[in-house]
């Protein structure tokens, strides 16, 4: 972990602001933390210290929220090497996820100090900080204010790009690009199953053997969600690894996946929503939105689903999911996939909760319900490492091959034919 040190008090006692300076700066912070500034307007629009995102440019330092992936709607120049930057949601009431990302691009070596002010949300990620592309990250911990709206850090930055990002960066366009590398794999198709709100692409993946039961998989409905993103491009590339295990997987089922269910909200950096101010996952039976309703009628009546599981990322590591009891004759995969995680990960495997948000239209309910099949929002930690995203999500997959394949672990004679891998 990274930590730096704070000169915020030398930094503010430089600072020699003009009466009328420190009023335009305090009615604009005001209008921008309050949100009247429309979100999102082009920027720079300089009024001195204060400018619009998404791009803030001072004389060596350029703050550029146009990355395409979280947002930042406005900044300002409290002294030489102090600014607040100002964090919107899309729209309000909202889930707090805090959710902001730029890059701030230096002509020379310095030290910063920067306070994230965030309207309708307190501080809730960590500062990860990446000075190779986004190549690799590390996060900044020593945070003042980190349980307030306006949470302050200092950062040492080298001449050239940093970026500066509430998760590791997993804009659209990193998020089509792994799409285009999984469709280019053998026995992979890929299919334009719809059309979003805004006109984006609904890409979905399917693998192995047709006219077999389906695992459905979905991700990207929560645009900040970033490491249940990772978790699943890792779960579903181990399924398609060329060992005993996943070919027989392979052989045995039928993989559909939905990757971006809310490609609208990833693009434009937005906190929960879709272009129309939608939770999508809260719309998972209405079906009033292109996202929603085209994937379900992209499987509805072609494939036969047998089990479901939904990323997304959240406070602590969680599974919800579908209750033990109840119509489906596979409820026991929930509970043996927890064990099972439990068994090799001890105290670091995630929790599990049944029924949680019982009769919400979240996707894990309306899959249970529609399909009488087993579900699992599969919940990551926003803190959780970035290798042990990976590896855990490795284990999850193999342990959902091994138990969709044997059935259920008391039960060995339930297994399906063929040979089983162990
Ligand atoms: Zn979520």
């Amino acid at each position: 972990m990274f930590v730096v040190r704070s000169e915020r008090g030398t930094s503010m006692a430089m600072l020699t602001p003009s009466v009328l300076l420190r009023t335009i700066g305090s009615l604009f912070g005001l209008a921008l933390a309050a949100g009247c500034v429309t979100a999102g307007s082009p920027g720079p629009e300089s009024i001195g210290a204060f400018q619009l995102g998404p791009v803030c440019a001072y004389e060596s330092l350029r703050f550029d929220g146009s990355i395409g992936t979280g947002r930042l709607n406005g900044c300002r120049r409290d002294g030489p090497e102090t600014f607040t930057l100002y964090i919107h949601p899309e729209d309000a009431p909202i889930n707090p996820s805090s959710w902001y990302a730029f890059s701030l691009t230096s002509d020379t070596q310095t030290h910063l100090d920067l306070t994230l002010a965030y309207a309708h949300g307190r501080h809730r990620y960590a500062p990860h900080i990446s000075s190779d592309g986004g190549q690799t990250w590390r996060t900044i911990d020593r945070i003042e204010g980190a349980d307030t709206d306006r949470a302050s850090f200092g950062l040492d930055i080298a001449p050239g790009t940093t970026l500066i990002s509430a998760q590791p960066r997993r804009n659209l366009a990193d998020r089509q690009a792994w799409i285009d590398g999984i469709a280019a794999m053998p026995g992979v198709t890929r299919t334009r199953y719809g059309t979003s709100e805004q006109g984006r692409s609904l890409d979905g993946l399917e693998f192995g053997a047709e006219d077999k039961p389906a695992l459905i998989l979905i991700g990207g409905q929560h645009p900040p969600e970033v490491r249940g993103a990772i978790a699943m491009e890792s779960f579903v590339e181990r399924l398609l690894e060329d060992d005993r295990l996943a070919r027989a997987f392979r052989e045995q089922f039928r993989v559909v996946l939905g990757p971006v269910i809310n490609p609208d909200g990833i693009a434009e950096g937005h906190w929960r929503h879709n272009s129309r101010g939608v939770d999508v996952n809260r719309d998972w039976g209405p079906f009033t939105q292109a996202e929603t309703r085209s994937f379900k009628d992209w499987i509805d009546g072609r494939v036969f689903p047998i089990a479901f599981l939904d990323f997304h990322g959240t406070w602590n590591s969680v599974l919800y999911t579908s209750p033990d009891e109840g119509e489906g004759d596979r409820n026991w995969f929930p509970g043996a996939f927890h064990a099972s995680l439990t068994e090799v990960l001890g105290e670091d495997a995630p929790a599990r909760v049944q029924g949680h948000n019982a009769g919400s239209s979240v996707a894990k309910n309306w899959f249970h319900e529609t399909y009488a099949i087993p579900t699992i929002t599969y919940e990551v930690s926003d803190a959780v490492p970035l290798e042990a995203v990976l590896s855990r999500a490795r284990l999850s997959a193999e342990i959902t091959m091994r138990l969709l394949l044997e059935g259920p672990p008391d039960q060995p004679d339930d297994a399906q034919d063929g040979e089983i891998p162990k």
